[in-house]
């Protein structure tokens, strides 16, 4: 009798994740905590982590939600300018890197840096180098939104040329040209989506407006989600997956004024999974959503065995009343079990 076909994961890592806070983690967090052996959290809360004190007890209110789930949650700190190396050494034990957002460009970034001076950034980022702290940037400028992400390569080449020993983390990378500069500095790596690898533009705003598929940044051109698949699929050493689920209630996304954010976090694993068999690539998904991403951050998860069988997954409407990508089709994937240590 032929059996189903099995795929076997051994700690899946997110390295790019929001929780929210509140009302939300608690209807979210289960969805990573159970599949996922840990992952990086962001600190764009309302207001946004960046104080010791609001990494631990956002850490504490996590694994309070999160119960008795192996799941490591990886803190972060909103980054500041104003960072020193006092500071940093204080709260080095608590976190796995630090954030950059230029001011404004995603939800809850208002308190974001606005200007790239490499002087004025110079102490912070050198104390982090120095403490091997790394700092993951959403890398898009004010530009045209096609536009953003390209235009903002240039600083991240800066920043890495001015900083050589700084890891940067090109996060949610969704062009060519963020591709293309992995291999120019030996200090930048990258987080890729599940859903840049599978969507362009047009499946957001080609046919009818696709409210949940609406992200930053925003979804691209063929050529750049070929690009992305490139190095994915080959689970190229300075990839790593990071989902950037971000939640949003549905009365955000389906209304006049849509947040931006797409939910993939209980189904990103099953997605991962048939897109690799697809392009016959199952052999480097292991790298892509663990290995890679344990040697870039030298961190080593918690055990935890996820098998998925090839079995139809219908994706549910919602998930405690956030929508996922896909809702209501079919994945040609199913969890079937996860074994903790
Ligand atoms: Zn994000």
């Amino acid at each position: 009798m032929p059996s189903t076909k099995q795929v076997t994961l051994d700690a899946p890592l997110d390295m790019h994740l929001h929780l929210r806070d509140g009302e939300m983690l608690e209807n979210i967090a289960h969805g990573s905590a159970h599949t996922f052996s840990g992952a990086i959290i962001m600190p764009n809360l309302v207001p946004p982590v960046s104080s010791k004190e609001e990494v631990v007890a956002y850490k504490k209110r996590i694994i309070s939600t999160i119960g008795n789930e192996d799941f490591t949650p990886y803190m972060t700190l909103f980054f500041k300018p104003s960072y020193d190396k006092a500071f940093l050494e204080s709260v080095k034990n608590e976190i796995t890197a630090i954030k950059l957002y230029p001011a404004g460009i995603t939800t809850n970034s208002e308190g974001g840096v606005s200007g790239f001076d490499v002087e004025e950034l110079r102490p912070a980022l050198s104390a982090m180098a120095e403490l091997n702290i790394p700092l993951c940037v959403h890398g898009e400028t004010n530009g045209f939104v096609m536009d953003r992400e390209a235009e903002f390569v240039s600083i991240y080449e800066k920043l890495a040329s001015a900083f050589p020993d700084l890891k940067i983390i090109m996060e949610h990378i969704t062009t060519k040209e963020s591709v293309a500069a992995l291999d120019k500095f030996e200090n930048l790596y990258a987080t890729i989506t599940i859903h840049h690898l599978l969507i362009t533009l047009d499946d957001v705003a080609g046919g009818m407006l696709q409210p949940h598929l609406f992200c930053k940044p925003i979804a691209k051109r063929p050529e750049d989600r070929e690009a992305l698949l490139k190095v994915a699929l080959a689970a190229h050493p300075k990839v790593m997956f990071g989902s950037d689920s971000a939640p949003h209630p549905k009365h955000a996304k389906e209304s006049c004024g849509c947040a931006a954010g797409v939910f993939t976090a209980p189904i990103a694993l099953q997605l991962l999974t048939e897109l690799f068999e697809t392009h016959d690539a199952l052999d480097n998904l292991q790298a892509f959503v663990s290995g890679n991403a344990q040697n870039i951050y030298g961190v080593i998860p918690l055990v935890k065995i996820v098998t998925l069988e090839k079995k139809t997954f219908k994706v549910p409407s919602d998930y405690n009343g956030v929508v996922p990508m896909y809702a209501n089709e079919e994945i040609a994937y199913s969890i079937q079990e996860v074994k903790n240590g």
